[in-house]
């Protein structure tokens, strides 16, 4: 039900969007009819978490000031109101359940204090979560709701300990998400699957760096800008949006088969133009 367009490289989306362009176009004036009164609005579709039929709650929020060419942020907003997720992440449910092995050991969710972790385990599936917690707890120790503590770039899981990974919006967060990238693939057993989403900006080669340490500070190359984060209500800093450049982070990671995958779907509420997911297999040796 969801549809999805596999991308080695960003000469075969190229491709992809000339080809496509009729059912590119048919997409986006399905949206702009939805979206037209530009109050927030319902929309029927079926939530593949809770399994029923659902109104999708769309609203304006976060979709860069009202203008008369506002459009929602499709990848955030479109809430399933009885399990809370938003587009996003059912997308990446849906994936996770068909991509993902889920008979080589748990899956690593790199958070635990949101909605996708509960979703997940209202599923029933083999999870283990983290937050970064910073120095207030010991890495690998709880907190005092039992909560756990890992830093990406350094995981305190034995390598091999998991059969799939899922990673959605941390890794624009961690300054060196190639050490992330490396740990991730680290802790996955050979043959294990990564399902990761960040911000991505798909007309881009490089990677947009908006921020980056420079000795003691932080430089800002691009305005700030901050995620919610369930462990800070301050956000927390993203300082990138990535390119294409990702796939070959990910192959230099120890990850092959990495893909872009351009997602969409009607009935599964998931709407907008360029909502990617990225997937990847650890290399077997
Ligand atoms: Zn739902």
């Amino acid at each position: 039900m969801l549809t999805i367009d596999r991308f080695s490289n960003q000469h075969e989306y190229r491709e992809f969007c000339r080809r496509s362009e009729p059912e590119l176009r048919r997409r986006f004036r399905l949206e702009q009819r939805l979206a037209a009164g530009q109050l927030p609005f319902t929309v029927a579709g079926h939530c593949d978490i809770c399994a029923r039929e659902v109104a999708f709650a769309v609203d304006f929020e976060a979709a860069g000031g009202v203008s008369p060419e506002c459009v929602p942020n499709w990848r955030e907003r479109v809430i399933c109101p009885s399990c809370g997720l938003n587009a996003r992440m059912r997308a990446a449910v849906c994936m996770a359940k068909a991509h993902l092995p889920h008979d080589q050991g748990p899956i690593y969710v790199t958070e635990r204090k949101t909605p996708l972790f509960a979703a997940l385990e209202s599923l029933g599936w083999n999870i283990v979560g983290s937050e970064y917690l910073g120095d207030q707890v010991e890495l690998g120790g709880r907190d005092a709701t039992g909560v756990r503590n890992e830093d990406l770039t350094r995981l305190t899981f034995p390598s091999g300990s998991f059969g799939g990974v899922i990673s959605l919006d941390v890794l624009e967060h961690v300054p060196d998400y190639g050490s992330a990238l490396g740990e991730l693939a680290r802790v996955l057993v050979e043959g294990g699957g990564l399902l990761l989403s960040a911000p991505f900006r798909a007309d881009r080669t490089r990677h947009l760096v908006r921020a980056r340490r420079a000795d003691d500070e932080i430089e800002y190359l691009e305005p700030p800008e901050h995620h919610d984060d369930p462990t800070d209500p301050a956000g927390c800093l993203a300082w990138y949006h990535f390119g294409w450049e990702i796939l070959e982070n990910l192959r230099a990671a120890g990850f092959s088969g990495a893909r872009a995958c351009l997602y969409w779907s009607e009935r599964l509420g998931c709407f907008g133009p360029e909502q990617f997911l990225f997937e990847a297999m650890k290399t077997p040796r």
